[in-house]
């Protein structure tokens, strides 16, 4: 076993990041300002997207994506059950009610199928989210948009460098939503990206984000600037600091090196889970796609083992290997239960991912080594535990 403690994730940050933080800091100008215009700028050139509001969190573009689209009482908004909690609070906070439609069993992704289902007079929009950095089928549901006439909000907190058919993610036309929190591909400390073709929508979000006010503060008081500002409508406080974008900035050169390292982690954990009946591994997806690899999530099959999750999980921690759940689905919170219940029925393969599924180790740092500790520990958990 090994003598210290491996955890599920954790962010590579190198000089660069640290020296362009402590030149913010050294530079007196610290919240928005010229390296939030960089690295947005940056952003942008790398997705392929026209325009881009950075943010201090993909939960504040989704809030605001959301708003500028003038979501009201009764709009419904389909979105996955196998998501993080923002997606779906933000619905309601937004004011719309959120409609579940289930996941496909092997890559996660919410079923087009099954959303086409829940498609009501009352949609609005979909949320799809690229679960674990791999797309989801986006023509059929851009095909359904159009003959429903909905919005496609893509969920990519786990899809920077994510592909669909050739295309990156966050250029194609709809919204696209990216976080930079520290477990995610790249990080800026906390932070987010919207990215769309919607200039309109861009600038809406733009003035949303920064208290309703026509001008930012960092060009109010630059030389060339004027002090007077004006309030276009009650805004929100959701702008990214420079000393974030200060590590997005160095962030963003390493992320190809970082999907193709955590792509052969993953490939290492594949190829040594193919034999263990216990554990249902993450599929591919059958279309021409680039997989990210945010997270590794297989679904450990408690039916053939004598542990639920839960003690699986324990089990690899006095291994001294962490783990992470992504997710329990939405339905199974209690504030869900109590609100908004769907029965399990209505949703059974998210149902049975969320008693099964965890998250090993995968991050851009981790060695040959780490990688097999994993497979050890998760091997030795499994022969002791099957029934
Ligand atoms: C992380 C995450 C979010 C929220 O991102 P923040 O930047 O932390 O607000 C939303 N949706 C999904 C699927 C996520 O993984």
């Amino acid at each position: 076993m090994r003598d210290t403690f491996l955890p599920f994730s954790t962010p590579s940050l190198g000089d660069e990041e640290i020296n362009e933080v402590v030149d913010s800091l050294r530079s007196g100008w610290i919240t928005t300002g010229p390296k939030v215009k960089r690295f947005e700028d940056d952003f942008k050139a790398y997705v392929g997207a026209p325009f881009a509001v950075p943010l201090s969190s993909a939960t504040a573009g989704l809030h605001l994506t959301l708003l500028a689209l003038k979501i009201k009482e009764g709009d419904e908004i389909i979105t996955t059950p196998m998501t993080f909690a923002s997606t779906v609070s933000m619905i309601i906070l937004a004011g719309g009610t959120p409609v579940l439609a289930d996941i496909e069993p092997g890559t996660l992704n919410i079923d087009v199928t099954k959303v086409a289902e829940k498609i009501t007079p009352r949609t609005r929009a979909v949320i799809p989210v690229h679960f674990a950095g791999q797309s989801c089928d986006l023509d059929p549901l851009f095909s359904l948009a159009r003959q429903h006439n909905l919005t496609i909000i893509e969920d990519a907190a786990h899809a920077a460098g994510t592909e669909y058919k050739g295309r990156k993610i966050g250029s194609l036309d709809s919204i696209s939503i990216f976080s930079f929190h520290p477990n995610k591909n790249i990080t800026t400390g906390e932070g987010g990206m919207v990215c769309t073709l919607d200039e309109t929508l861009a600038e809406e979000i733009s003035l949303l984000k920064f208290h309703g006010m026509s001008r930012e503060a960092w060009k109010r008081f630059a030389a060339s600037g004027t002090p007077n500002y004006d309030i276009m409508l009650p805004g929100y406080k959701y702008n990214m600091m420079d000393i974030q974008a200060a590590i997005g900035l160095h962030q963003l050169p390493r992320l190809d090196g970082f999907i193709d390292r955590r792509k052969e982690i993953a490939e290492l954990y594949n190829t040594a889970f193919a034999d263990l009946a216990e554990l249902a591994l993450p599929a591919y997806a059958p279309y021409q796609q680039r997989h990210a690899w945010h997270l590794y999530t297989p679904l450990v099959r408690t039916e053939l083992l004598t542990i639920d999750r839960d003690r699986f999980m324990a089990e690899l921690k006095n291994l001294n290997i962490g783990s992470g759940l992504h997710y329990k689905a939405i339905h199974h919170h209690s504030w869900y239960r109590e609100n908004l219940p769907v029965a399990d029925t209505e949703l059974p393969n998210a149902s049975y991912a969320s008693d099964r599924i965890l998250s090993l180790p995968l991050f851009p740092g981790m060695s040959d080594n780490d990688a097999n500790d994993v497979i050890a520990a998760v091997t030795d958990v499994i022969t002791r535990f099957r029934r």
